[in-house]
């Protein structure tokens, strides 16, 4: 299928120009800037034209997430591969990495490749399920890491978690940095040290949602230590304070010399929301995520991060959870399909940033993350992973309208603006909402 955007803004992490761009056999073919050669403009038959003039819509690289939780298998009461991989489209992402808390864990190789395969049937994304650090997640041992060579795991694993679970002993976490440097995979740790001063905190009566703080802290200097030792690329996720912004920033001074690759990431809910909310949204219910939403003062410090490169990637720590689980405690927030929208309202509308700057936050940086370099940026020959945004559509996000089977998001009811109008995956359109729009011819 060939398909034409006439005449549209073209963003990605180098570029924002007007010009046309075609799509054919799954990739960018041609890019042209500016003026349309008169036979582009003509080119009818097999062709889709979508004209995009007197518009400001935005043609972008689509999304890639770091960091998102399917569910499946083993949960399908909260959410489904097929369910998450429709709202990651709908969204605007082209590829997302899958944490590997399902049940069973995604502990080897066999059901990762079982997941991707299934993602790839559906067509809507590309799917790179991680592998635990540990087998089952318990934290004792990196069997499963060892069976493993840089060959077998091909293109399937392209990163390394324990996800919300710390790996609390120092010797098995330091033999699986070792492990994830000889298998050349970067290691996404999430730094808490398993939700003690929570439960103390508990325990105290306080509400929940002030615990962690500390614990992220100290968790973010530990797996830096161990890092600079074993000389893995350690990656950070979901940075939240501004103590472990500033641990970051010093450490990733050093880490070239010391021999290992830092990056790290910040979710939309932590850019744009303050604890605030927490207290409307239920400070032991909705509004509970891990880590906890933060003061005014460390979204200014993750803002200032993410101008001056220390935050390299914006990824949705999509969590879904049904309403039951919710009211009981269950942290986390979907974000796949609002992480356009929030961020693009808390960063570039509140001109923190501009939209070259958040398209490399969401589509180049994370992808070279996963070392994924025919991705997350626009020239000929690329993937044509695109998403059409409206960067000037208001919409109020509403409960009914999620695809994901959960709707535990904290923008529920807030006005946001940018919109995704259309997604395209591997040169086919998997998200449309211009069906039957004039403007789209053939
Ligand atoms: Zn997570």
């Amino acid at each position: 299928m060939k398909l034409i955007f006439h005449q549209v803004r073209l963003v990605d992490h180098s570029m924002d120009r007007r010009g046309s761009l075609v799509v054919e056999d799954g990739h960018i073919r041609e890019i042209h800037i500016d003026e349309v050669p008169a036979d582009l403009a003509k080119a009818g038959g097999a062709a889709i034209h979508i004209d995009c003039s007197g518009t400001d819509w935005v043609l972008m690289p689509a999304f890639v997430d770091l960091h998102a939780h399917f569910r499946d298998p083993g949960f399908p009461e909260k959410e489904s591969l097929e369910s998450a991989s429709l709202a990651a489209a709908s969204g605007g992402f082209g590829t997302v990495v899958c944490m590997a808390n399902t049940k069973p864990v995604i502990d080897n190789l066999d059901l990762a490749r079982k997941l991707q395969s299934r993602a790839e049937r559906l067509g809507l994304i590309d799917l790179f399920p991680v592998l635990a650090l540990s087998r089952n997640m318990e934290g004792h041992d990196t069997g499963h890491l060892e069976a493993l060579d840089a060959k077998t795991i091909g293109g399937t694993v392209r990163l390394l978690s324990e996800d919300g679970k710390d790996v609390a002993d120092d010797r098995v976490l330091r033999k699986a940095l070792h492990e994830a440097r000889r298998l050349g995979l970067p290691v996404s740790y999430h730094c808490d040290w398993g939700g003690k001063e929570a439960e103390d905190a508990k325990k105290a009566g306080l509400p929940r949602c002030i615990w962690s703080r500390l614990e992220e802290n100290l968790a973010t200097e530990r797996v830096l230590a161990l890092a600079a030792e074993t000389g893995v690329h350690i990656h950070i996720a979901h940075v939240s304070t501004k103590e472990a912004v500033e641990l970051i920033r010093r450490a990733r001074k050093g880490s070239a010399a010391q021999g290992f690759r830092l990056t790290c990431e910040a979710t939309p809910h932590h850019l744009a929301c303050t604890e605030e909310i927490v207290d409307q949204l239920g400070p032991e219910s909705y509004g509970r995520v891990n880590p906890p939403l933060r003061t005014a003062a460390d979204i200014g410090a993750l803002i200032e991060a993410v101008q001056s490169g220390i935050i390299d990637a914006i990824a949705t720590d999509h969590a879904p959870h049904t309403e039951a689980d919710k009211a009981q405690g269950a942290p986390g927030f979907i974000g796949l399909e609002t992480a356009f929208a929030a961020c693009h309202t808390a960063l570039v509308a509140e001109r923190h940033l501009s939209l070259k700057k958040l398209s490399a936050l969401m589509s180049r940086n994370p992808s070279r993350i996963l070392r994924l370099e025919d991705r997350g940026f626009l020239a000929p020959w690329a993937r044509a992973d695109l998403v059409l945004v409206d960067p000037s559509a208001e919409w109020t996000v509403q409960k009914e309208d999620f695809k994901s089977r959960s709707s535990n998001s904290p923008f529920i009811g807030q006005r946001l603006q940018g919109r995704v109008l259309m997604t395209i995956h591997r040169g086919n359109i998997v998200y449309d909402t211009l069906t039957n729009y004039p403007r789209r011819i053939g």
